[in-house]
């Protein structure tokens, strides 16, 4: 099995044994290009521009190219207002991502309660990023088998591939075989979670598009083909572009001051367009923590949102990595010459 953080065994969804023979050793983050997992296990026959799924690719070049076009009619045609709202919809839905699927449902970093959980699930669905299920049994199979065939975003396969080329083929078969077998009980059990996957499509159709579409006509007069093009297109495809620049640059750029031994790496240029989420060497050394990094507010308004949500009860059991836990594994597998933060204070 590929080797673990010590708080990845915490909480994290059990695998079957049978799934290890098969599954690809990690291959040594920083720069080893010489052991590819495919090497390790002899697989040289999966490739995926063997598998490559046309109609996806199709559909995401016609996802930029409209998006440029959005963000033409933004400049020459669009009342600033429309694009303001299109700012204020791709924050929104990478809350969706942020606070809902990935550090509440997929690592159970905190707990929410019920209107917080349904207010997540229709910012997840705004997203349009998969099903919080779909989406979180992919983290997951991320975190437990980083860097290997099992991984969907593998990132020794190159940017292009962790980007956005895993979406554009089909999964190595060693993603199926370890997704299917992960015990996602804990979150179907979750009825905001069930009926958000029993009802995606026309979640979808309504909160990813019709309600972005209709506000800036409704409120200021917008057209609504501006409207569709700037607050749905361009909107979605610069969150996308955001939320996988966490699966490709945060995973190969960047400091690696907790676990030297690992791909994922500190980004502040992610954490920027993805609302906290660049602390991706944190986040990978202790996933159980809510915050995501160590550092509080800096650059991190997920944590910020949360925090003032946990003034009203909504968000609670906040789970955070104790400074001498941080400490004491940056002494141990860290880079040298990281900060220490004495004080675990927050700003
Ligand atoms: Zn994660
Ligand atoms: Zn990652």
């Amino acid at each position: 099995m590929p080797p673990q953080s010590t708080s990845t065994k915490m909480e994290e969804p059990k695998v079957e044994v049978v799934a290890e023979s098969h599954v690809t050793q990690r291959k040594a983050a920083n720069g080893d290009k010489s052991s590819t997992s495919d090497e390790v296990e002899g697989i040289k026959e999966w490739n995926p521009m063997d598998h490559i799924l046309w109609m996806n690719v199709f559909w995401f070049v016609l996802l930029h190219v409209g998006a440029l076009y959005g963000a033409y009619l933004s400049i020459f045609s669009a009342s600033w207002k429309t694009f303001a709202f299109a700012v204020f919809t791709y924050k929104l839905s990478l809350f969706g991502i942020t606070a809902g699927v990935h550090r509440l449902w997929s690592h159970r970093a905190y707990k929410a309660r019920f209107p917080l959980r349904v207010f997540l699930a229709f910012c997840n669905s705004v997203s349009y990023q998969n099903s919080i299920f779909e989406w979180a049994r992919d983290h997951r199979v991320h975190h437990k088998f980083t860097e290997t065939d099992a991984d969907p975003i593998n990132s020794t396969r190159g940017f292009f591939f962790s980007h956005v080329g895993w979406l554009c083929c089909k999964k190595h078969p060693d993603v199926k075989r370890i997704g299917g077998k992960l015990d996602m009980s804990d979150i179907l059990n979750d009825p905001v979670v069930y009926y958000q996957k029993k009802y995606y499509v026309p979640s979808v159709i309504v909160c990813f598009a019709l309600i972005p579409t209709f506000i800036p006509w409704y409120f200021w007069g917008e057209t609504l083909w501006n409207s569709y093009f700037i607050a749905v297109v361009l909107r979605y495809c610069f969150a996308l572009n955001a939320t996988w620049l966490v699966n490709s640059a945060a995973h190969m750029y960047g400091d690696r001051p907790y676990d030297r031994n690992i791909a994922p790496a500190e980004n502040i240029v992610v954490s920027a367009l993805a609302l906290g989420e660049g602390y991706h060497n944190f986040h990978h050394t202790f996933p159980f923590d809510y915050s995501t990094s160590e550092w509080g507010y800096r650059i991190n308004i997920t944590t910020m949102i949360l925090d003032f949500l946990s003034l009203f009860g909504l968000a609670y059991g906040f789970r955070q990595a104790t400074p001498e836990m941080i400490k004491a594994r940056m002494a141990r597998t860290g880079q040298n010459g990281h900060e220490v933060v004495e004080e675990h204070e927050y700003m």
